[in-house]
C-alpha cells in the first residue's frame, strides 16, 4: 500500500471545468507529477495535507480521475487545499502527502449534488486529519525542505 503518498510538483491550468466558480479551485499538478503516481493509487477522492511554495501546511482534499482533455487515457490529479488564498497559485509548486482515501470517483445529476458531495469530503477530510497519527505528518521535514 503507498499511503502516505508524498509528492510536490508545479502546479498549472487545469481545462476550466469552473470549479472557482462553484466555490471550489482546485490546484492541477503537471503530467509528470500524475504519471509518477504508483499503480495502486486508484481513482477517486482522497484527503491529506498541502502546501504551496514555503507556505504554512493545510488540510486537502484530491480528486484523482480520468483527465477528459486526453480522452480519459490519462489521469489527472487536483487538489482543493482547505485555506482561503488572496492570490491564485499558478507556476508555484505545491507538496502534498496523500494521507486516506474517502470514496471513489462519481457522476452526480445535478450541480447541487455535486457541491455537497465536495463539503461532505471536505467536512470528512477535516475531521479524519485530527487524528493524531495523520496529524503528524503535518509536520514531516517533507514539508520544510521545500527544494
Ligand atoms: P483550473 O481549471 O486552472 O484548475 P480552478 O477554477 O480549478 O482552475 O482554480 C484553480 C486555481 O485556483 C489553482 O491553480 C490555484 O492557483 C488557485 N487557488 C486559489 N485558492 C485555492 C485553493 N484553496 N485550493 C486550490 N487552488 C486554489
Ligand atoms: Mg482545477
Amino acid at each position: 500500500k503507498s499511503l502516505p503518498y508524498f509528492c510536490r510538483g508545479e502546479v498549472v491550468r487545469g481545462f476550466g471545468r469552473g470549479s472557482k466558480e462553484l466555490g471550489i479551485p482546485t490546484a492541477n499538478f503537471r503530467d509528470s507529477v500524475v504519471d509518477n503516481l504508483p499503480a495502486d493509487i486508484s481513482t477517486g477522492i482522497y484527503y491529506g495535507w498541502a502546501c504551496v511554495g514555503n507556505g504554512d501546511v493545510y488540510k486537502m482534499v484530491m480528486s484523482i480521475g480520468w483527465n477528459p482533455y486526453y480522452k480519459n487515457t490519462k489521469k489527472s490529479m487536483e487538489t482543493h487545499v482547505i485555506h482561503k488564498f488572496k492570490e491564485d497559485f499558478y507556476g508555484e509548486v505545491l507538496s502534498v502527502v496523500l494521507v486516506g482515501y474517502i470514496r471513489p470517483e462519481r457522476s452526480f445529476n445535478s450541480l447541487e449534488a455535486l457541491i455537497a458531495a465536495i463539503n461532505s469530503d471536505i467536512e470528512e477530510a477535516k475531521m479524519k486529519l485530527e487524528l493524531p497519527e495523520h496529524h503528524k505528518l503535518k509536520d514531516d521535514n517533507f514539508f520544510t525542505s521545500t527544494a
